[in-house]
């Protein structure tokens, strides 16, 4: 573990935006909000928030992008397509990085994802320990609020410093400037992030009442419980905006644009979301969840249960976005999965 005052961490930001080797992204304010979004200069970072409105997924998987381009002229001529922009994304929360895990493996799944994962390849990941907690999330009970891996350089505010653990040769690299200012923790700092990290365990308002363990077998149990689905989905829009935010939601649409000639055009990708009515139809008009309690309970069998059963990881990293960006506010998972465990011995 290195340690580096505040003032020489802004310097090196500073540096990297200078060096223009790879474009600079941080946490931002907007608005009294928080986004990543690209760095002018060092003082625009905030590393002391509580959550940011999107996750840093949209630098792996933009809301839109071209896969393929073709042209008709002379047959048919297809180029693959990937814009990759090398990037340094400085203060991801915990639970962003065990969710960019999470997307890592789903995209490097048969068949590989180049698009996502090139540009993942480019990335370097600074994280960032919490300093303070969205009301709305509940990552302590998920395992998310710390993480040991998953970054290339970690972060810990120590007051006038911060501790900076190194966790990949990425992160080593980038230190590696005749610069840059900093030392070696010494032992009581090492426990000062120790006690921190635990601290940050236990400043959650909500929680899960039950390890999240259970939840694969629990939404099992409750899959058929149409009655349940129905009444808690009854004021939902169908607007999608809780997949989207969503820092482990991950799928898409994809639609060919020809030009008007229909000579040439493009294969584009877009966000999707299973919350979304359009979502389920398929060619003739069918639509395999056409009812909104249908739409509800997929998405939530989505993070409990079936991305388990395939990946091995519970698909809710407790980040809160979704429930404090739904209006009627039923997206809340503590509310749903704490129902449903209270439910199950009646
Ligand atoms: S649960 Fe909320 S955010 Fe999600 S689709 Fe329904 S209304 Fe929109
Ligand atoms: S389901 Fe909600 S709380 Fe869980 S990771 Fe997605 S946005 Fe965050």
């Amino acid at each position: 573990m290195k340690v580096i005052k505040k003032e020489d961490l802004e310097n090196f930001v500073d540096e990297l935006i200078a060096n223009n080797e790879k474009e600079v992204v941080g946490v931002k304010s907007k608005d009294s909000k928080y986004v990543f979004d690209k760095l002018e200069n060092a003082e625009e970072l905030e590393l002391d928030y509580d959550v940011t409105i999107l996750p840093p997924k949209k630098y792996f998987m933009p809301q839109r992008e071209t896969l393929v381009e073709y042209e008709t002229r002379e047959g048919i001529e297809m180029e693959a397509v990937n814009e990759v922009v090398p990037r340094i994304i400085i203060g991801i929360h915990p639970y962003d990085l065990e969710a960019i895990k999470q997307m890592d493996k789903v995209f490097a799944d048969s068949p590989e994802d180049d698009n996502y994962l090139e540009k993942r390849e480019k990335s370097v990941l600074i994280g960032v320990n919490m300093k303070q907690i969205s009301e709305w999330s509940f990552a302590g009970s998920m395992g998310t609020a710390t993480i040991e891996d998953g970054y290339d350089l970690m972060l810990t505010d120590l007051g006038d410093r911060y501790a900076v653990e190194i966790g990949t040769s990425k992160g080593r690299e980038l230190l590696e400037r005749e610069s840059l200012e900093m030392r070696d923790a010494e032992p009581e700092e090492v426990e000062e992030v120790e006690n921190i990290e635990e601290n940050i365990q236990n400043g959650f308002e909500k929680e899960l009442d039950f390890s999240p363990q259970n939840l694969p077998w629990l939404l099992a149990e409750n899959y058929g419980d149409e009655d349940f689905w129905e009444e808690n989905a009854e004021d939902c829009y169908s607007c999608g905006t809780c997949n989207i935010v969503c820092p482990t939601c991950y799928c898409f649409d994809v639609q060919d644009f020809s030009d008007i000639s229909l000579e040439e055009g493009e294969r584009m990708r877009q966000w999707d979301g299973c919350m979304l009515e359009a979502f389920a139809e398929v060619a003739g008009g069918e639509n395999f969840r056409e009812e909104r309690a249908e739409r509800y309970r997929h998405r939530y069998m989505r993070k409990g249960r079936y991305l388990y059963n395939r990946f091995g990881d519970i698909a809710c990293v407790g980040c809160g976005r979704c429930s404090s960006q739904c209006v009627p506010d039923i997206a809340d998972p503590t509310d749903i999965f704490n129902k449903l465990w209270s439910d199950k011995d009646e």
